[in-house]
């Protein structure tokens, strides 16, 4: 009986004489083809050794197999890392890539990449150049800074900067900023990679320039301060303010580092949001190294920025480590693009995408949700229960985390289709759609959705209620 049924599965030689398989031999390799066949025969053999299928469902299986293995070449061809459209409001959303890159950037990055460059080459002399040197001067310019380094991401900042400068020393930081951040950069940990000695001062909410003064040594190398981006501890609570610190830095002669965490080359309390320490307060207040990310407000390529004393910063251009977190050509011309906009905060604001987000009136955004309202409504009719709705973005990337900022949803309710198995339809989706899901209801913001994206948007939910 049982070998009677496996005779029932066309061999591989007969398959590839099938059209629709034919077709896909002519466009990939022979070899793709085969083994997606194979696969497919494969998992047909498991389910009939599990003995629960009819003879029936097994026919209706085999006679998929065409449309199957089709399937598996196009899965295995297709790009797993593709472009989603952010319905969360979430504008620097860690898990879908934090910031966008503005397109006239990423046009003048395709001309460094896909050409030879002047990447370690110095135009003047003919002779070996650096790569830091196209955005050594830049930074400098925007910051204040004396000079500056850019590594791979802020954490990779972090850790050289106490390479360099604290190996084998202590670093005096307060309890309150032992700080996590996300997945696994914890301060202490980092602390500890680098070979710098942690001397936490002070209590989780409290804690008085004497705890650190009394905390310095003969071994201290430098006072950390670190910025707490992803919370507030609120109440009682007191802190050393940078000056403070960098004051008493000054009298023992150790150095003051700052890991600012998210990089605000912008007062952006001017355009109604929470007054975010700027790298410029930094510099100004005469730190002697600061730290922060490319890619979370500054709103740039993954990178991490070190600015501040020369004499420091030379030391971590010769460290070893520096080499091995070095950024690569897409990173400095990507960065060198998007901080050009700095020179002029009006280009700033309105050029760079997640400025441009964050600053967006609630008057645009609701003119924006309801055009996206209307146009959900003609196509879709009475399935679903849809309205605008006022409710709060995020910052996201562990920036601001008390910010809420007043929007615009379209929110969908419905009494016919589950919500919930919608959400997943649109996630989905050949261009996925993410949307948040609260109580039953399905929410898009309309702060992270550009208008470019209403079809797509539009399409999607067509789609998918045709599969619910
Ligand atoms: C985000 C953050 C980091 C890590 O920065 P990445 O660029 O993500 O590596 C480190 N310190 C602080 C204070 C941060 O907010």
């Amino acid at each position: 009986m049982n070998s009677n049924i496996y005779s029932r599965i066309p061999k591989v030689d007969q398959i590839i004489e099938n059209e629709k398989i034919k077709s896909m031999l002519e466009i990939n390799s022979r070899e793709l083809v085969i083994e997606s066949i194979r696969e497919e025969l494969d998992d047909i053999r498991k389910i009939i050794s599990k003995g629960d299928i009819t003879l029936e469902d097994l026919d209706n299986r085999i006679n998929k197999i065409y449309d199957n293995v089709t399937l598996r070449v196009q899965n295995t061809m297709s790009p797993k890392f593709k472009r989603v459209i952010n319905c969360t409001g979430v504008v620097i959303h860690t898990n879908l890539g934090r910031s966008l890159i503005n397109e006239e950037v990423m046009k003048y990055v395709s001309n460094i990449a896909t050409k030879y460059s002047n990447l370690e080459f110095d135009l003047e002399t003919g002779a070996r150049g650096s790569r830091y040197s196209h955005l050594e001067d830049i930074i400098k310019k925007i910051t204040g800074a004396e000079a500056a380094l850019v590594v791979n991401n802020n954490a990779a900042a972090v850790v050289l900067v106490l390479s360099a400068l604290a190996k084998e020393k202590e670093v005096v930081v307060s309890r309150g900023e032992l700080v996590e951040i996300g997945g696994s950069f914890r301060i202490p940990d980092v602390m500890e990679q680098s070979g710098a000695k942690l001397v936490d001062v002070g209590t989780t909410n409290k804690t008085h320039i004497w705890d650190y003064e009394r905390a310095i040594g003969e071994e201290t190398a430098a006072l950390l301060k670190v910025h707490t981006s992803n919370y507030r501890i609120l109440g009682f609570t007191s802190s050393i303010s940078l000056d403070e610190l960098v004051e008493l830095g000054k009298k023992k002669e150790v150095a003051v580092i700052e890991d600012l965490g998210s990089g605000v080359l912008i007062d952006l309390s001017k355009y109604g949001l929470e007054y975010e320490p700027t790298v410029q307060d930094s510099i100004n207040s005469g730190v002697d190294v600061v730290t922060f990310s490319g890619d979370k407000l500054l709103g740039g390529p993954q990178a991490g920025i070190i600015v501040g004393k020369k004499k420091y910063i030379d030391m971590m251009k010769k460290h070893p480590l520096n080499r091995a977190l070095r950024i690569d050509k897409f990173t400095i011309a990507t960065l060198e693009g998007t901080l050009r906009f700095y020179l002029d905060e009006d280009k700033a604001i309105e050029n760079i995408p997640t400025l441009r987000m964050l600053t967006t009136s609630i008057n645009d955004i609701e003119i924006k949700a309801n055009k996206l309202l209307h146009q959900i409504k003609n196509c879709i009719k009475d399935k679903l229960d849809i309205q605008v709705v006022d409710e709060f973005s995020q910052v996201g990337g562990g920036s601001l985390p008390l910010e809420k900022i007043p929007t615009k949803c379209i929110m969908i309710s419905s009494d016919h289709i589950s919500v919930t198995s919608l959400e997943r339809k649109l996630r989905e989706n050949e261009i996925p759609i993410i949307t948040r899901l609260y109580k039953d209801r399905l929410y898009m913001d309309l702060r992270t959705i550009d208008e470019t994206e209403f079809e797509i948007i539009i399409d999607g939910i067509k789609s998918a209620l045709q599969n619910i």
